[in-house]
């Protein structure tokens, strides 16, 4: 099948119209109208077979995670989603497999009404580049800067479970040059073997990006990051960029019941601080704003959990319930290290 006609099978699937789409799919370039008022918040994201999910993965997931990946990001930022562009590179031109990739993505795209208005196709070793677009007035925009002493730390939802189901799902996976080697030890026996896998599962193919919550999140949280490589890694990236530290009580972070039924304590613990891809929102919020925020947060099905607090200084430190530091898991997710 030649480019064209796969570009047709992407556009046919991919319904999303809005006004201000002014010009989409078929021309040079996409001619779009922002809202006055509101800036354009942009954000990429590639997905590389292998690294970011494992070479089985279904087509439909990996369209649908490409999508979630990059509005796991402008939840970060507490905009709104707008359109996205989608740059495919593809091994061969195969109709079906493009047919259900396009299909997941759109599904997740017409939850959050996200036209799809240009992109790329190009043959190579599989890999999808989406560079997603949205708005959000110029005062209310979340940054990873803006943290203080004092302000609770947050995290919506729970974490691990992502990487607790690729932990199960493939044993093959953590090796060397994947995302899961990094913090992955060996299943031991009895791990994770019952119940509460296909949840887990779910959690990694099929991440439930946070926008409602960043919404919630304006002019309220003072910081904000999405948990894309291990809350520990992600947090840090808060302390930085805002110029401070952060105290994280163990015991306090969520876990779900399958997270807690399938892994001891330990294990636990090290895929909650270290393990990617929970697309959760951290966040950081004076205790003043935190009673109605969290009841608001609540509300919009996707409640969050006080984790610790913002403290001067620098780093991230752990302690378990009786004050003992916990030793970081090695860091989260980097390419090169
Ligand atoms: P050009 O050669 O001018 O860059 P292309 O032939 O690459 O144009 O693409 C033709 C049209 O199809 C353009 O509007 C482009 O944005 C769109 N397009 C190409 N690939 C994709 C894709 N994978 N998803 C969505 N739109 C695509
Ligand atoms: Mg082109």
């Amino acid at each position: 099948m030649a480019e064209f006609a796969l570009i047709d099978l992407i556009r046919e699937r991919c319904d999303v119209t809005r006004a201000d789409v002014r010009l989409g799919i078929g021309d040079d370039a996409a001619l779009l109208a922002v809202p006055a008022g509101q800036l354009l918040t942009v954000s990429t994201d590639t997905l590389v077979a292998g690294v970011h999910f494992p070479h089985e993965a279904t087509a439909r997931d990996i369209g649908w995670k490409a999508l979630a990946v990059n509005l796991s990001d402008l939840a970060a930022m507490g905009a709104e989603p707008a359109w996205a562009t989608l740059a495919l590179t593809l091994p061969s031109a195969d109709a079906r497999w493009v047919a259900e990739f396009a299909d997941g993505f759109a599904e997740l795209a017409r939850d959050y009404r996200v036209a799809l208005v240009g992109g790329d196709t190009t043959q190579g070793p599989l890999s999808i580049t989406v560079t997603i677009h949205g708005f959000v007035p110029e005062a209310a925009a979340l940054t990873r800067a803006g943290a203080r002493a004092g302000d609770g730390v947050y995290v919506t939802g729970t974490l691990g479970d992502a990487a607790a189901g690729l932990k199960l799902s493939l044993p093959s996976l953590a090796k060397e040059g994947s995302k899961a080697s990094n913090f992955f030890l060996p299943l031991r026996a009895g791990e994770g073997a019952e119940g509460g896998r296909g949840q887990l599962l779910e959690r990694l193919h099929r991440p439930a990006p946070r926008i409602a919550q960043g919404l919630l999140l304006r002019g309220r949280a003072t910081a904000c990051i999405d948990v894309s490589d291990g809350l520990a890694a992600d947090l840090r990236h808060i302390c930085t960029a805002s110029g401070v530290g952060a105290q994280i009580d163990a015991y306090a972070l969520p876990a779900s019941p399958e997270l807690i039924a399938a892994f001891g304590t330990d294990e636990r613990r090290a895929l909650q601080l270290a393990g990617g891809d929970d697309y959760e929102l951290c966040f950081t919020v004076p205790d003043a704003l935190a009673p109605d925020l969290l009841r608001d947060l609540a509300d919009s099905g996707c409640a969050a959990t006080r984790i610790g607090h913002v403290v001067s200084g620098a780093g991230v430190n752990v302690r378990d319930a009786r004050g003992n530091l916990v030793e970081l898991p090695k860091r989260g997710w980097e390419h090169f290290a």
